[in-house]
């Protein structure tokens, strides 16, 4: 029964958008209260001469998330192919290598195997969730891969490239539910076939704006920080700066860490409130460097690499089909990510143009522009690219991720079981929690 049912939805990212467009088509009354000026979250397109998309935060869908292609489909948007246009580069050691060693492979290999015995709804519940969960993927590399570079570089390729965390911070555990999510370390890694084969034209917060306007007039409030949530017996009230929103229910579609900002009344049960405090977000710095055409293709390299070493884990070649401009984006996580942070302007630029020079030759060292965001200086998102429980948590607190309290429900990416961490498992964490809102 939802007529007359009112839901207060937390947060105008893709869950939150989702949450709430899934609410109000089942009738209920919606109210989204966005702390940012804008909707969409951790994505964000900007738009640079010759009408170059470059996305600074979220860019790429890939297949199985397929409620990001049915999205894009209704909201009448297109997707593109990700640029991908010869041999990408493996910098191992410093030095180019064809291929990575088979024991790469092997590695990989077993953590799909061990992620195959897990649900990802419930992830403390597999016999060896204790042994894995006091593991951390840098002890468990160090004594799984034959050797120190090996074990570095599976370690930056994954806690780096799909958490944006460090080895030493990640356990077992969480790396096996992320891969479980997602279907396993090939979907999660590959370009084509992968999760970063497409781009949507005019880039995900064009998506997320017309998900905002499919919303019924007056549902969405932007600039209204929720800082407040109460519930009574007879509903639930969010407390913005300038007033309070009721309703029957709330929906928090936030990472844990910022849902763990807000102040509740009466307060979270402590293990809720306990995982708010060991979720941290992830520290990734994506950096793009912009070249008048994309000149390493004619050298027959594709700006694709994946390093052992050095601040830049990874780079792709980011320009889009319609435009002549050259984008190469980087990617660092971490301690690397820290490091940057800490050097002068100048420095990091000379820093980070010597790596963009590794992968596709001196040519790097002068673009027309190095374009950077960082996410972890962002008020209302704190790190990227998600949130992830610290080792020895799951079991204790875990179990506590989904379980609403009362009549708050919990939304997020980072809650989701299919493609957590992504896009897509922001949408279907908002969808969700509705039908959990709606089940009452
Ligand atoms: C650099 C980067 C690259 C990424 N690359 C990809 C990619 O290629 N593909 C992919 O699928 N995913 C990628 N991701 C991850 C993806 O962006 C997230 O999984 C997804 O956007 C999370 O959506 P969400 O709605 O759960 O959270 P968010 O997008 O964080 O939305 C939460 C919203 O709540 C608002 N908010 C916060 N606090 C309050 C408050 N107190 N009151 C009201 N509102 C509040 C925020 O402003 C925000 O709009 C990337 C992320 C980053 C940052």
């Amino acid at each position: 029964m939802t007529d007359g049912l009112r839901v207060v939805v937390v947060g105008a990212g893709f869950s939150g958008l989702a949450a709430a467009l899934a609410l109000s088509r089942a009738g209920a009354q919606v109210r989204l209260l966005e702390a940012r000026d804008r909707v969409g979250g951790r994505v964000l397109t900007r738009w640079l001469p010759e009408l170059t998309q470059l996305d600074l935060g979220a860019q790429w869908i890939g297949p199985t998330q397929d409620r990001m292609y049915a999205l894009v489909a209704e909201h009448g948007l297109a997707t593109f192919a990700s640029a991908s246009v010869g041999a990408p580069t493996l910098l191992w050691a410093g030095a180019p290598r064809a291929e990575p060693p088979a024991q790469v492979g092997r590695v990989l290999g077993l953590l799909d195997e061990y992620a195959a015995r897990l649900d990802p709804a419930a992830p403390w519940a597999t016999p060896e969730a204790a042994l894995w969960d006091r593991t951390t993927l840098g002890g468990w590399l160090a004594a799984t891969a034959r050797d120190d570079v090996t074990a570095d570089y599976l370690g930056r390729v994954l806690a780096g490239g799909l958490l944006a965390t460090g080895v030493d911070e990640l356990s077992l555990l969480h790396l096996l539910f992320y891969l479980r999510s997602a279907g396993g370390t090939g979907p999660l890694l590959g370009m084509a076939g992968g999760a970063q084969q497409d781009r949507i034209v005019g880039g995900p917060a064009a998506l997320a704006e017309r998900m905002a306007t499919a919303l019924p007039p007056g549902a969405l409030t932007l600039a209204a920080p929720v800082r407040g949530i109460e519930q009574t017996v007879d509903g639930a009230t969010a407390w913005t700066d300038t007033g309070r929103v009721d309703g029957d229910a709330v929906v928090v579609a936030l990472a844990p860490t910022l849902a763990g900002r807000i102040r509740y009344e009466p307060p979270l049960p402590p293990l809720r409130d306990g995982l708010t405090q060991r979720m941290p977000m992830g520290s990734a710095l994506k950096v793009h460097a912009v070249y008048p055409e994309p000149f390493w293709r004619a050298d027959g390299r594709s700006g694709v690499a994946t390093t052992s070493t050095g601040p830049l884990t990874e780079t792709v070649d980011n320009s889009t089909p319609t435009s002549p401009i050259g984008v190469l984006t980087g990617f660092s996580y971490s301690t690397d990510a820290a490091t940057l942070r800490g050097m002068s302007p100048a420095r990091r630029r000379q820093c980070l143009l010597e790596a963009f020079a590794s992968v596709v030759g001196p040519r790097a060292g002068d673009p027309v522009d190095l374009i950077e965001y960082d996410w972890s200086a962002d008020e209302w998102t704190r790190g990227c690219f998600s949130g992830a429980l610290t080792p020895g948590t799951w079991r204790t607190y875990g179990p506590h991720l989904r379980t609403p309290v009362g009549r708050v429900y919990w939304a997020g990416t980072e809650t989701a079981t299919r493609w957590s961490g992504y896009l897509e498992g922001a949408v279907r964490a908002g969808e969700r929690a509705a039908a959990e809102v709606l089940a009452g």
